[in-house]
């Protein structure tokens, strides 16, 4: 089994910066000038300024369950918002919160796995592994 690289073996020096600030700017969490994400969502494979290598990334579903309990509270409370005081025709509150459900929920997950990443990379959190032990059990 390949050893995963962790970030807590990094020597380099860098400015480092917040994890908000990382997470809100989607920037490396090392140097804070390499762009974190290829895409929309998917993670870049290394640095393009530090050069380093963002396989150690991991946020798994950490970010969606924050996405989904904020924004969930926030759109539903505007609709309720919304309904007692206008209570418009149906068409009204899909055309209104289809788009701020999709377009606050990329945001948000984008933010929110930048803040996760630079939080991982800056606490060396890995995967668990077992320990090795020097004697065996068997
Ligand atoms: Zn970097």
């Amino acid at each position: 089994m390949a050893k995963r690289k962790t970030a807590a073996k990094d020597t380099a020096i860098f400015a480092q910066p917040t994890p908000a600030r990382a997470g809100v700017t989607g920037s490396c969490p090392r140097c804070g000038e390499g762009k974190l994400f290829a895409g929309l969502l998917a993670p870049a494979k290394a640095c393009a300024n530090c050069q380093m290598d963002f396989g150690f990334i991991d946020s798994g579903d950490g970010p969606a369950v924050f996405v989904i309990l904020i924004i969930g509270f926030v759109i539903t409370g505007l609709a309720m918002v919304v309904e007692v005081n206008y209570s418009p025709p149906i068409w009204v509150h899909m055309v209104l919160w289809t788009p701020a459900i999709i377009g606050l929920s990329i945001w948000a997950l984008r933010v929110c796995k930048g803040i996760m990443i630079a939080l991982q990379y800056q606490a060396g959190a890995s995967e668990g592994e077992i320990a090795a032990s020097d004697q065996d059990p068997t």
